[in-house]
Order: C-alpha cells, then sequence, then structure tokens
C-alpha cells in the first residue's frame, strides 16, 4: 500500500508551503488531505484504479492529479517544484524542538539556512541573537532543541531497539547450532534508550552462527566478521554485534555484556574482598594464589557464587543495590502477567483508531478484567476532544457494552487537559460523571518551574483525578522534560491520592525508570498505561513494566495489578 508515502509527501509540502509564507488556507488543505489519505481503510492505489480518488473527503481535482502522477511515476512534479525553492532541509530544522515554519523561514531568508547542520553552525557562531524576535532564551531554547535531535539520531527508544533485536533473534534461533541467545546491554536493562544492539550466543560452532549472521536480509553492511563476533549496520542504520560463547561461560558472558558499567565495578570490588574474581568467562576463587572456576553456565550461578541475591537487568544501575544486597528478601518486581487492565487507551471518539468494542476485545484478549476509554477532552482541539453532549453518548455507548459482557469491565474515562492555570477542561458536574479521570498537559510547557509546579500541584488537589499522564512531558528525540519541582509534585500526589503515569508509549516511557525510583521514595502509586491509540499499541505494556522495574516497583506499588472491586476500593478519595 502506498498511502502512507502519499500522505507524508503531502505532509511535507503543506510544511514547505507554510515556510514559503503560503496562505494557511493552501497549507491546511495538504495538511488534510495527508491526514485523511493516512487513515483511508482502502488502498489508494485500488480507489485510483477506480477512478475514486475525488470521492475522498478533501481531495479534489487538482490533488487527484498528483497522487496519479505519484502513483504512476514514482515522482511528484509539484513537490520537486517546490524544493527548487525551499530546501527539502528545511524539513528537519522544522522539527527541531522550537523552531516552527516562522523561524525556519526567518533563518532561511536572513542566514541561509538550509539545514539542522547549517543551524547548528549559526547558533554556535552567534548569528541568530539580533534578528527580529529572536531573544537570548529563544537561542538558549534552540540550543536545547539541537541537542535532543541529536540524542534522537544517536539512540532510538526502547520500543525500536526491541523490534531489531526481536528480528534478529528469531532469526538466528532458527538455527540448530544456537543452544541459547540473549539480547544484552541496555536493551536488557531496559533503558529507554538505546544506542546499539548487543546480542549474545551460546553455541559450539561460532563460525557458522557467524556466517549466517552477516548475510541475514536486514543487514545493510558488515562492519566486523570474525570467528566469534560480529558487527553489522542494518538497513535503518542501527549496529548490531553478536558475540558467540561457550556453554560453560554463557551466565558470566550475559551477566557481564548486559552492565552497566557501574554495576559490573561494584561486582568487581565485591568479588576482591571476597578472595574471587568475575570476567566475562566466569565467577573464580583466587585463594591461595590458585584460580578455580566457580559458577559461568548461568547468570543466577555467577549471583549464588558470589554471595548476592540474583539482581534483575532492570535494577543493574548504579543507585540503591548496596540496599538491594543488605536486605534478607527483596519483594519480587512487578511483572507484566501481574497487570489486570490499562487504565490510559484512546477510542473513535477522539483520536484514536478502533472503537470502545474493538479496545475492549482486545483488552479481555490480554485477560485483562478492565479498561479505561479515555479520550482527550474539547481544549486538544487537534485530537478531536470530546464534547459535553458527546461525552453522554459515549457513556451510553459504554453502558450497554458492560451489560453484555461477564467479568470485564470498561470504566467510563477521559485524558481532560490541564489549562495554564492548573484548571481542567470539563465544569465540575461532567468531570463528576467519570469512573477514572487523567488529568495531562499537551501545550504550555514554557512556563517557569514554579508555574508548572503549581499547575500540577493544583491537580493533584482536584477531587476528581485519579492521575497525572506522561507527567514530565518528555517526547523521546523530540522534546525534553518541562522543568518543574517533581519533590513537591510526588508530594502532593500521596497526599491526595493521586498516582502517577508510567507511559508506556515507546515514545514518551514518561515517567521513566529514575523518575519511578525517586518518586516510589516518597511513597507514589502509580499506573502503568499504553496510551493505546490503536488495538496493536497495547501491546506496549511490557514497556511499561520494565519502566516499572527500573524503578524498582512492586505489583502493590501499581494501581493497575489490582482486581475489579480492590481497583473501584482504591480510587476512592
Ligand atoms: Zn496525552
Ligand atoms: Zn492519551
Amino acid at each position: 500500500m502506498k498511502n502512507q508515502d502519499v500522505a507524508d509527501i503531502f505532509e511535507r509540502m503543506g510544511t514547505l508551503l507554510e515556510i514559503k509564507g503560503e496562505i494557511v488556507f493552501k497549507t491546511r488543505a495538504y495538511y488534510k488531505a495527508a491526514e485523511t489519505i493516512a487513515g483511508l481503510p482502502e488502498d489508494i492505489e485500488t480507489l485510483r484504479k477506480e477512478n475514486r480518488l475525488t470521492g475522498i473527503p478533501g481531495i479534489g481535482q487538482a490533488l487527484a492529479e498528483k497522487i496519479s502522477q505519484y502513483l504512476d511515476t514514482g515522482r511528484m512534479q509539484a513537490y520537486e517544484e517546490l524544493i527548487k525553492e525551499v530546501p527539502e532541509g528545511l524539513l528537519d530544522v522544522v522539527h527541531v524542538p522550537s523552531i516552527g515554519p516562522k523561524k525556519a523561514k526567518l533563518f532561511f531568508d536572513q542566514l541561509k539556512v538550509k539545514s539542522v547542520a547549517d543551524l547548528r553552525e549559526a547558533v554556535d557562531a552567534g548569528k541568530l541573537s539580533g534578528l527580529p524576535g529572536i531573544q537570548e532564551k529563544t537561542v538558549e531554547n534552540i540550543r536545547r532543541g539541537l541537542k535532543i535531535v541529536r540524542e534522537g539520531q544517536e539512540r532510538m527508544n526502547l520500543g525500536a531497539a526491541t523490534q531489531v533485536a526481536d528480528e534478529f533473534v528469531a532469526a538466528l534461533k532458527k538455527l540448530p547450532e544456537v543452544k541459547e541467545i540473549a539480547a544484552a546491554g541496555s536493551l536488557r536493562r531496559g533503558r529507554e534508550t538505546v544506542r546499539d544492539i548487543d546480542i549474545l550466543i551460546n553455541s559450539v560452532n561460532p563460525q557458522r552462527v557467524m556466517d549466517v549472521f552477516v548475510r541475514l536480509p536486514q543487514v545493510k553492511s558488515v562492519n566486523a566478521h570474525g570467528e566469534t563476533r560480529s558487527s553489522v549496520l542494518t538497513r535503518n542504520n542501527v549496529q548490531v554485534d553478536i558475540r558467540v560463547v561457550e556453554p560453560k561461560s554463557f551466565g558470566a558472558a550475559l551477566l557481564y555484556f548486559t552492565g552497566s558499567k557501574d554495576f559490573n565495578i561494584k561486582l568487581r570490588q565485591i568479588a576482591i574482598k571476597k578472595e574471587m574474581k568475575v570476567s566475562e568467562y566466569g565467577v573464580f576463587s583466587v585463594k591461595g594464589g590458585r584460580e578455580r572456576m566457580l559458577a559461568g553456565k548461568t547468570e543466577a550461578g555467577c549471583f549464588k557464587a558470589l554471595g548476592l541475591p540474583y539482581v534483575p537487568p532492570e535494577m543493574r544501575e548504579d543507585f540503591g543495590e548496596e540496599e538491594y544486597f543488605a536486605r534478607e528478601r527483596f519483594p519480587a518486581l512487578v511483572e507484566l502477567k501481574d497487570i489486570q487492565g490499562d487504565l490510559h487507551v484512546h477510542s473513535t471518539w477522539s483520536d484514536g483508531h478502533n472503537t470502545i468494542a474493538q479496545m475492549a476485545e482486545a483488552a479481555r484478549a490480554k485477560g485483562y478484567k478492565y479498561l479505561a476509554v479515555s479520550d482527550h477532552s474539547p481544549r486538544l482541539r487537534v485530537a478531536g476532544g470530546v464534547s459535553p453532549e458527546d461525552l453522554k453518548k459515549k457513556k451510553k455507548e459504554i453502558d450497554a457494552l458492560n451489560a453484555k459482557m461477564k467479568d470485564f469491565h470498561i470504566l467510563f474515562g477521559a485524558e481532560v487537559e490541564i489549562d495554564s492555570d492548573g484548571n481542567l477542561d470539563y465544569n465540575n458536574a461532567v468531570l463528576s460523571e467519570f469512573d477514572f479521570l487523567i488529568a495531562a498537559i499537551h501545550s504550555g510547557f514554557e512556563q517557569s518551574s514554579e508555574q508548572l509546579t503549581k499547575r500540577l500541584v493544583k491537580v493533584c488537589q482536584n477531587k476528581y483525578v485519579h492521575t497525572i499522564a506522561h507527567p514530565t512531558g518528555v517526547h523521546l528525540g523530540k522534546r525534553g522534560p518541562y522543568h518543574f519541582d517533581f519533590s513537591e509534585v510526588c508530594k502532593a500526589a500521596v497526599d491526595n491520592n493521586v498516582c502517577l503515569e508510567i507511559n508506556a508509549f515507546p515514545v514518551r516511557l514518561d515517567l521513566n525508570g529514575a523518575n519511578v525510583y525517586h518518586a516510589r521514595k516518597h511513597g507514589v502509586k502509580f499506573v502503568i498505561d499504553t496510551d493505546a491509540h490503536r488495538v496493536e499499541h497495547m501491546d506496549y505494556m511490557k514497556f511499561g513494566v520494565t519502566t516499572a522495574r527500573r524503578g524498582w516497583l512492586t505489583k502493590g506499588d501499581v494501581l493497575n495489578t489490582l482486581s475489579y472491586p480492590e481497583l473501584t476500593k482504591a480510587m476512592k478519595k
């Protein structure tokens, strides 16, 4: 299907025309067309064949001709003419956080900035200051935006990394020579972003494994092809390294290559105190100058030989291990199977792709007991926020579905906008109707730390609110967290029985592991939600659980591990 390709090119044209200074009416037509085509249930090539392109809402004769031309030739003349006037590189400039079409145009006109690299140069050379409307603070924001872009290029999010690793692992697992296989590194620790993929294999025939690996179809180029180690670049420029080790050392190697570096240092220090040595080959006793292997086959065996409890990979960072080691028994971390429901998903009532019934069916298929359908409120117009009148209809639809289902409950929810003063987007009469209420900030990130803190604290004090969605506002590769006093908000959340969300959507992962660890110390309770906008997104729950584990959460810390009756009780203020 070429639907997405056509949508992308129209989206780009809209942006380029906006930079060019074209009238809003014209740019909007392209954006609208892009959105419609991306969401078409039918193949655009079929529509073309059957002469039905102009039947698509918002597609007139002129746009239909452009689509046909693109489908026939793979090119669009109007687009190619446009990029002669407005360089394509400006599309990347526009997407640098805090830039947008107006500033991109200004920098292009005044400084001939045609790419992100040009922009970086202009910022470093101090050329931005003095331009109309550009203050010192603007430059500072742009500088920060450029940093986020760079990080986004160097590191992928956990979701993207998992997908790459899963493909390689699945392909190599098929080989009879492969006895055990696991992704190690920061991916195994569940870090929010990952630089490259490390895969570890237990096999007695490394050469065969290497030969297959470097020839896999997803490989673009081979950096190294050795006897027990190889390194490749995928078509999306992700570096994937594999390493084959002997069975007797597989556990030790997995421990070593999972890291983190700081965690490994800590283990080595502990080993030295006990007259032991730990390396990628095993755990050894070095008593009396004689080296004797104690463990190496399994990770668990290595920890045991060192006299330590097993540390889950997500906890192997340089914070708080002493607390963990000192305890006789550490409560088990929360697991995916503990999750009883998803409390933040969208439906066709706002910007979701699937109906409430479809979302509920998918949730039931996962073994969940409940689902809160939390569509946007009216202020978020781009996301089709639900009006108070439509809420009545939505509630009726949910009641009807609930009446038909046994052992499953759909909660009438909302993701309500927090305005710049910390007020919510519906009045109290409307708010009191919801079973589950999520409050969220989607705009006004630029406020001062005091203002943002006040805003969030005020929301915690609102008696209708159950949780705060994506509490720091981070958007990986796009936007950093907004500035506020996190401890202050944690305290307000605890005082008012409000949960903080761990948003499992891969570009968010907000709160992140470090935030969760910190908030837990304040006594905060959490919900782990996917923020699914379509059925498949509900699979992101695993990333949220990983993030919770990185913050040391147990089942008891997470609201949506409760049964339905327990949940309704816990939600009471
Ligand atoms: Zn949101
Ligand atoms: Zn949402």
